[in-house]
């Protein structure tokens, strides 16, 4: 009797949904099966009760929906979602050229439909199989975050279901700065990357669902995005299904540079296609080219150099692709990033944030699959650049700070005035272009601008540090040397008529 039930239960799950069932309830002799075959399959040999079994099945449906929603994410925080008209009765929306019409939403009555040209509308919710498309959620988020309509009343939209709606209302509330920012949240994201990146760069799809609610492969897209944030990189995604998935952009370099950055994850553990498939190259010349350099206007076009392709690590024999790609696309350098190298160089930058964009560019002309090794080397190779700075700052601020003193300085102070520091203090700042500051003049009012890098903190403390040291030092021997008369003494003297 109760199998019958079961079977009704499980059918509502997809074959890959039921294969992980299998897998994870030890429950053998599914490979081969199909869908229908595997949920009578599993209603025979498993020992789960109806009820534990249901709630299972719900639980899988749940994330699917989740999934969904976070599908809508682009959208929504790309602001593609246009609300075109709304009433009490009726929703008409554009997502990003998609026409969805939502009726009577949070009322019984309800009902929705998405443009001829979702397939997933057509295929699916249409079919039954799914409540909504990812356009759906995407209008929502729109409503609630204008304050349209309640939350707590939005059909097919509950539990953890709402919870990640909601999370991604405040994502964008906290881009516009309508919240108050918690500060980055630096510590979380790190911890992902540390804990989950390299498992689901090999696809670990249990990982994948029970703490990010979506496929490996969408995960690992997220997780390498904040990898490269937390190496204080800007990013943006690609909002189209194909395509490149990522453009690293190295803002804080002289001059700015683009990484196109292609994700790929691997049972395996050793993503080898393009060894396989060499005419993959002409795939991804078209991702770096067409789909960005191209597009680009001007000078913008340049910053385009490098591509990456992250995975879960690479056979040596790929290296040798790596010239004929530069030949292809006209000198943009190709590398491979393995998943635990990104990791051991983001905890490595975290616990030491002394790394420029000019620096990490290195790294991505490389033209290799890029080790640990090679991260050690950058570091050294800041530690080096960084101790020449502060030379080069020491040094200026010694020269400036003698020129004044040589003019003005006697027995206890050294005069300066607003224009002399002004001088003083811009010499210095120019000394420390470009790495921590960038200068320039505002063309409206001419008036130079400075703007000071502070991702760059870390840098910065050692630099400050070395002229403080620099500074007292200065004043010290200022102090043994000089021997001039101040100016009270000197009127003392006159006053009291000693010479
Ligand atoms: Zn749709």
């Amino acid at each position: 009797m109760s199998i019958k039930k079961k079977v009704a239960i499980l059918k509502k799950l997809t074959k890959n949904e039921l294969v992980e069932i299998c897998k994870n309830y030890g429950i053998k002799g599914y490979s081969g099966l199909s869908q229908a075959k595997l949920a009578e399959h599993i209603a025979k040999n498993c020992n789960l009760s109806l009820e534990e079994l249901e709630n299972l099945a719900n639980s899988f449906i749940e994330q699917r929906l989740v999934a969904k929603v976070n599908d809508a994410r682009d959208h929504f925080l790309l602001k593609k979602v246009q609300i075109e008209h709304f009433s009490d009765d009726m929703v008409i929306a554009d997502v990003a050229g998609y026409r969805v019409k939502i009726s009577n939403l949070g009322k019984e009555d309800f009902s929705y439909s998405c443009d001829e040209k979702c397939a997933d509308y057509v295929y699916q919710v249409r079919k039954g199989r799914y409540p909504f498309c990812k356009h759906y959620p995407a209008v929502l988020a729109e409503l609630v975050y204008q304050g349209l309509v309640d939350s707590s009343k939005l059909n097919n939209i509950t539990g953890r279901v709402l919870e990640a709606l909601l999370n991604l209302v405040e994502e964008r509330k906290k881009e516009e700065g309508l919240l108050k920012p918690v500060g980055r949240d630096i510590e979380n994201s790190l911890r992902q990357v540390v804990e989950d990146y390299v498992e689901i760069s090999r696809q670990n799809s249990k990982v994948a669902r029970e703490k990010y609610h979506s496929p490996p492969e969408k995960v690992f897209e997220i997780l390498t995005e904040q990898a490269f944030q937390l190496l204080e990189f800007d990013t943006i995604v690609r909002t189209k299904e194909s395509g490149w998935d990522l453009l690293v952009i190295g803002t804080h370099a002289t001059p700015p540079y683009i990484a196109v950055i292609e994700c790929k994850t691997a049972t395996s553990g050793v993503y080898d296609y393009i060894t396989r498939n060499p005419d993959y190259l002409i795939k991804l010349k078209t991702y770096c080219i067409d789909l960005v350099k191209e597009k680009l206007l001007g000078v913008y076009k340049d910053y385009v150099r490098y591509m990456v392709v992250v995975g879960p690590d690479f056979p040596v024999d790929i290296e040798r692709f790596t010239m004929q790609f530069r030949h292809m696309t006209g000198g943009i350098k190709l590398s491979f990033l393995p998943a635990q190298t990104l990791v051991y160089l983001v905890k490595k930058y975290r616990e030491n944030p002394i790394l420029t964009h000019d620096l990490l560019a290195m790294l991505f002309e490389s033209e290799k699959i890029i080790r640990k090794e090679d991260v050690d080397r950058l570091f050294e190779e800041a530690d080096r650049r960084i101790e020449s700075l502060i030379e080069i700052a020491r040094q200026r601020l010694r020269e400036r700070f003698r020129e004044f003193a040589a003019r003005t300085a006697d027995a206890c102070f050294v005069k300066m005035d607003e224009i002399l520091l002004q001088t003083l203090i811009y010499d210095v700042l120019n000394a420390l272009q470009p790495d921590l500051v960038k200068m320039g003049k505002k063309s409206t009012t001419g008036v130079t601008t400075i703007h000071l890098k502070h991702d760059y903190f870390k840098i910065w403390e050692k630099v400050l540090n070395g002229l403080v040291e620099e500074f007292v030092r200065l004043l010290e021997e200022e102090s043994n040397v000089q021997q001039k008369r101040t100016e009270l003494k000197e009127d003392l003297i006159k006053f009291l008529e000693l010479r």
